[in-house]
């Protein structure tokens, strides 16, 4: 039988009797995206593993949009809930946390590049 990638540009000819019943994972030799292939060629669930990096930087996106509302608006969130403050709080050591650390490491790049000239 003929099984066709997720990714839609390659075919592969396979023999009948490889696929069990309930199915079973496949790989694509070419662009190595994963899928459950049923006997019958259905696909019923599809492992995005190429989608994990993207996933993830959704999620980043979507908390800094969130921090951003929440710093926008904080006036109000303060106003409406005063107990939010520990949040504002937090968000503030984070960052300075962080601009810290990249100065460091900065210096410890600077330091390197140095060396090395
Ligand atoms: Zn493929």
């Amino acid at each position: 039988m003929i099984i066709s990638c997720q990714c839609g540009k390659f075919q592969f000819l396979i023999k009948k009797n490889e696929i069990p019943n309930n199915g079973r994972i496949v790989k694509c030799g070419i662009c190595n995206l994963e899928w459950l292939q049923k006997p019958h060629g259905v696909v019923e669930k599809i492992i995005r593993k190429k989608h994990y990096i993207a996933n993830l930087f959704l999620i980043l996106l979507l908390i800094l949009v969130f921090v951003g509302v929440m710093i926008t608006f904080k006036k109000e969130i303060l106003l409406l809930n005063p107990s939010m403050n520990i949040f504002y709080d937090y968000i503030y050591q984070l960052n300075y946390q962080l601009i810290k650390n990249l100065n460091f490491f900065m210096k410890e790049v600077i330091q390197l590049i140095s060396q090395l000239l």
